[in-house]
């Protein structure tokens, strides 16, 4: 059975992804199930999509009353879901305006969009000129203008002509931003940890000087919270660590429970008030079904203790992590529930060690070639954590 679908995958489908040879049929919490009936941690969360675990019943139960009720309308009417969405998230994140859009890519365009648009109106950049800072190893999604400033030549190469209007600087170097800040900078766009980069965690300080860097220069500082924030690093949002507000967050991923895309630009300062009726938008974003969700998977997000619970079970994880004595390991590094594992170059490869993992029951996946990423949803318990820091430890045997 298991064989069918992965080879009709491969005969009819794009060849974009490289998965595990796993398929998945059911889900519960921290665990799924393959068409065989085998059991496995998911550490993954889909790239923590699904911090709340996997089909959480309150969530379950938002989308299923709300979609027989009224799914979309399109912006060109209100509905009665967007509102408390507004309402709920502007407390939540101390945030004064939301930009409600579909998938995380969406929001960092939005956001690209927000900024230039700002920079020719309330900072008179010239005609055409607006500059973005970005970080290299940066991964803010999929799109023609977000890989024309990728360093990394797969997400990139043969895909030009690119979009220009991207400064490129090393990413937790604060310096660099200083020196790289121009008349014609309107935005500095950074996550608060690289996820796909494999879990690379700044100096401390770093955002707090960032903070301040934009604050003088009069600059945007945007942060690509779509897989930091939400709970995965053991706080609602990363910013918290330093104390920070930025001035645009990017959210998406685990604002859907894992049920159904829906990402946001939220502002704290006035510069989504730059957009205007008719110069943005998206037939399904802030759709009523979309707002159910998202409601519901932030409710429970709180309600339920996640955030705390990433922040105790991410401190045991590394705790354990860093105890492993494995010649492979190189380094071991995360906040909260956002932990890797990078291995030696000569230790075999990260792929290797999801296989063996998958075998034991765990399912992880490698970002580049030599790094383990560990990110289970927030729900997981201490014993669990331990099972998977033994599985972890057989596997690099
Ligand atoms: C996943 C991700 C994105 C892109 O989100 P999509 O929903 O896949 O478009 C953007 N930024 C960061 C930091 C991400 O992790």
């Amino acid at each position: 059975m298991t064989m069918d679908y992965i080879d009709v995958e491969d005969r009819l489908g794009a060849h974009n992804y490289k998965p595990l040879d796993v398929v998945l049929t059911r889900g519960e919490g921290v665990w799924v199930w393959d068409t065989g009936g085998r059991r496995y941690l998911d550490c993954l969360s889909a790239y923590s999509a699904v911090n709340q675990g996997h089909c959480h019943p309150r969530i379950l139960a938002a989308m299923i009353e709300q979609a027989g009720r009224l799914t979309l309308t399109s912006r060109a009417f209100h509905n009665d879901q967007l509102a408390p969405l507004y309402e709920e998230l502007c407390t939540l994140t101390r945030s004064h305006r939301v930009l409600p859009m579909n998938s995380g890519a969406e929001a960092v365009e939005s956001a690209i969009k927000t900024v230039r648009k700002w920079g020719y109106q309330v900072k008179g950049v010239r005609p055409e000129r607006a500059e973005i800072i970005v970080c290299a190893h940066n991964f803010h999604g999929r799109t023609i203008s977000i890989i024309s400033f990728s360093s990394d030549p797969g997400s990139r190469d043969g895909f030009g002509p690119y979009t220009p209007g991207f400064t490129v600087i090393p990413f937790g170097d604060a310096d660099a931003l200083q020196a790289a800040i121009g008349p014609d900078t309107v935005a500095f766009l950074v996550e608060p940890i690289q996820g796909e980069a494999g879990v690379i965690v700044p100096p401390a300080g770093y955002l707090r000087r960032v903070r301040d860097i934009c604050s003088a220069a009069g600059i945007v500082l945007i942060l690509d919270e779509i897989q930091t924030g939400l709970g995965r690093t053991g706080k609602l949002l990363a910013e918290e660590h330093e104390g920070i507000e930025a001035d645009l967050t990017l959210i998406g991923k685990a604002l859907s429970g894992g049920f159904y895309p829906v990402s946001a630009v939220l502002s704290n300062s006035e510069v989504l008030g730059v957009l205007k009726p008719g110069e943005h938008g998206s037939t399904f974003g802030g759709n009523p079904l979309a707002c159910a969700v998202a409601r519901m998977a932030l409710k429970v997000l709180v309600e339920e203790g996640m955030i705390d619970n990433a922040a105790r079970m991410g401190e045991r994880l590394l705790a354990g992590l860093t105890a492993l004595r494995h010649a492979s390991i190189r380094e071991v590094r995360g906040r909260g529930l956002l932990t890797a594992v990078e291995l030696h170059p000569e230790a075999g490869g990260a792929r290797r060690v999801c296989e063996t993992l998958k075998r034991r029951g765990v399912l992880c996946k490698e970002t580049h070639d030599h790094t383990i990423r560990l990110a289970p949803p927030l729900v997981i318990t201490a014993e669990q954590v331990d099972w998977v820091l033994e599985q972890m430890d057989a596997a690099l045997e």
